[in-house]
């Protein structure tokens, strides 16, 4: 778990969101102080708003992960997540999962529970 108990409080500190498809900005007041977000007040946004709308702010670029076996998946905007869901999805179920990430960077690739990587 990270800690962040120590949110800083500043007013006008808030980070801002732009979504050129909305035409639209924010300021992420109210992930900070309603969801005490802390500092993935723009990865709540982002996920709020891509759950909301269908698409993700600008800058905005999600590792996805989708079971080809069940309708489970998720989306996360760091890999290490992404990647700890897909291994613990293929663990505890033995399905495998597509490991999509953003779309610059490279093509998915298949996770399932005889595919350790990482030790
Ligand atoms: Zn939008
Ligand atoms: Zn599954």
């Amino acid at each position: 778990m990270e800690k962040d108990s120590t949110v800083d409080q500043h007013d006008g500190d808030a980070p801002t969101v732009t979504c050129s498809r909305c035409n639209r900005e924010w300021t992420l007041h109210y992930e900070l102080e309603e969801l005490y977000a802390g500092n993935r007040a723009v990865e709540q946004f982002a996920l709020d708003h891509e759950r909301h709308t269908g698409h993700f702010p600008d800058d905005i670029t999600p590792w996805i992960v989708n079971c080809q076996q069940c309708p489970d998946g998720d989306r996360y905007l760091e890999k290490r997540p992404a990647r700890r869901w897909a291994k613990t999805h293929a663990r505890h179920t033995n399905h495998t999962i597509e490991f999509q990430p953003p779309a610059e960077k490279g093509s998915p690739e298949l996770i399932d529970s005889d595919h350790q990587q990482e030790k």
